[in-house]
């Protein structure tokens, strides 16, 4: 296997005047002023049918920028037989030309197509520039990039043979005998493309199921994964009904894996399906799941306020609090609120919502009116608990686009479901404590709510940090000091937590890889 090596794709400024500024504007122009037509693709070719979808722009809902079709459970089925015809010869192909599509692939995202990724990822998506591109083009490279690298170093490694002249050991890295189902959420291009792609990368044909509000963008990824190589048989393309692949996908015998991000029901009824299939399958299907989170702040009396104010309106309110990371609860003393809350609340007013594509927009929409009917859910809770008082924001309005203002809630019950419940909105709800109990803040932190996916602290106090650190280890599958809870780079912070946050298995790391493969071990006597 030839050599090479990858660094983190850079984030691209759009200062007024650059090139990708002016390249970007063009790719919004060309995406939104027309309907893009989206087919189911299973192997070469391309299916329609009667269920037609669109998706619109979340900040615009009249607007139309995507048409595609569910897939019916005869499709799904016909998906997976394509695969397994198609796994042999797809497993056959070497390594080392995986890799060179992988790269080549990263090349076409990271230049000719980057601004396609990112236009796509704001109409469809809502986001802004800049969470566009820390998705779409810098994490989604990332992924493609380190993936062909871990891959390639994870194989590097092989077992003993104390004595190579009688005997060789070796462990050869085999695809999982069956197909691997993708199915992938709104809030990350990325993940779509990390969820698909890696398995297939390992040898395995893949059916991946987009999310419907972010068809456009993760189309995108599979017709440029396409142009670099990727074979139709050995991923396809299926936006269908949630259920109908589920049901179709864990009653096939050929099961061999569910590559999952999206919501903890979900996920549990994948595990319910396929427990009441087991006696039907070759093998036990492998579960790799991603699902939310609600993620704290706590922070010390010794915390830096500015370091405190601007994490945490960060983490809480970009891309709208979409962000399975983003930190939803927030544990203050009370000698430092009077400065927090001046900064939390003198800031919120200044960050502009509305259409994303303009430059100067804070955040977009919400995705849909699901979780706009969910998120302003809990804004009325706010506004008729005589526990909670809204702060700072509050609005809702879905006349024209699915807009939350950024909302800042102080409660004075740390355990109201505003504070233990995943809002997954740009919903911040904080609970103002006496400084003397700060220790009942970490078991708080800790235990009142199901997940653990992230979770930071703020301190100067060394020995307090080292106990926090200590005592929230199981808190977060990834733990932030001084810093806010979202932002995780491939490579540097690899993703993912345990407890209903999912199976942490961690993506953007070197295990993750591995973890599509069935490892053989052949021992020969010379
Ligand atoms: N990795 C992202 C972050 O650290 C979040 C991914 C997700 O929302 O699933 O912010």
């Amino acid at each position: 296997i030839k050599d090479f090596q990858v660094e983190n794709e850079p984030v691209l400024g759009y200062m007024p005047g650059s090139v990708e500024r002016r390249e970007l504007e063009g790719a919004l122009e060309k995406h939104s002023s027309r309907v893009a037509e989206v087919p189911i693709m299973i192997g070469d070719k391309e299916y329609r049918t009667d269920l037609v979808q669109h998706q619109v722009m979340p900040h615009k809902h009249t607007h139309k920028i995507a048409k595609f079709y569910w897939a019916t459970h005869e499709l799904v089925q016909k998906a997976i037989d394509v695969a397994i015809a198609a796994r042999p010869a797809w497993e056959r192909v070497p390594l080392s030309e995986k890799f060179d599509i992988w790269l080549k692939a990263a090349d076409l995202m990271a230049g000719k197509y980057r601004q396609d990724l990112n236009a796509t990822t704001m109409l469809g998506q809502s986001k802004t520039v800049i969470q566009a591109e820390i998705d779409a083009a810098a994490e989604l490279i990332d992924f493609i990039r380190f993936n062909a690298l871990y891959a390639k170093e994870g194989t590097k490694w092989q077992p003993r043979s104390p004595e190579p002249n009688s005997t060789v050991n070796k462990l050869r890295l085999r695809g999982l005998e069956g197909f691997v189902a993708a199915v992938s959420p709104f809030n990350f291009t990325a993940i779509g493309g990390n969820l698909a792609f890696t398995p297939a990368m390992m040898g395995n044909v893949v059916l991946w199921k987009p999310s419907d509000t972010a068809i456009l963008s993760n189309y995108t990824v599979y017709q440029i994964m396409r142009e670099a190589g990727v074979p139709g048989e050995a991923v396809s393309f299926i936006p269908t009904d949630g259920p109908v692949f589920g049901d179709t996908i864990t009653k096939s015998p050929h099961l061999a894996a569910i590559n999952f991000t999206g919501s903890v029901p979900t996920f549990q009824r994948l595990w319910n399906q396929m427990g009441q299939n087991l006696n039907g399958y070759r093998s036990f299907p492998r579960l790799v799941g991603e699902c939310g989170g609600k993620n704290y702040h706590l922070v010390h009396p010794s915390a830096d306020i500015t370091s405190v104010i601007n994490g945490t309106l960060r983490s809480a309110f970009e891309y709208c609090g979409q962000k399975c990371s983003a930190c939803s609860r927030a544990y203050i003393p009370e000698s430092l609120w009077p400065q927090v809350k001046d900064g939390l609340v003198s800031i919120q007013k200044t960050l502009k919502v509305g259409d994303p594509c303009e430059f100067d927009s804070f955040m977009g929409a919400v995705i849909d009116k699901k979780a706009f009917d969910r998120i302003s859910g809990y804004v009325n809770h706010a506004k008729s608990s005589p526990n909670l008082t809204i702060l700072a924001g509050g609005k809702c309005d879905e006349s024209v686009g699915y807009f939350v203002e950024p909302t800042i809630v102080e409660t004075k019950d740390p355990k109201d479901r505003i504070m233990t419940e995943e809002i997954f909105g740009p919903v911040l709800s904080i609970y103002v404590y006496p400084d003397s109990q700060v220790d009942q803040m970490i078991s708080l932190a800790n235990y009142s709510t199901p997940y653990a996916l992230t979770g930071a602290i703020f301190g100067q106090d060394q020995e307090w940090l080292h106990k926090a650190t200590e005592a929230l280890k199981d808190s977060a599958g990834n733990f932030y000091i001084n810093d806010k809870s979202t932002g995780s780079v491939v490579a540097q912070q690899p993703f993912g937590g345990a407890r209903m946050s999912g199976t942490n298995d961690k993506a953007g790391g070197l295990q993750y890889a591995l973890k599509w493969t069935s490892p053989q071990a052949v021992k020969q006597t010379m």
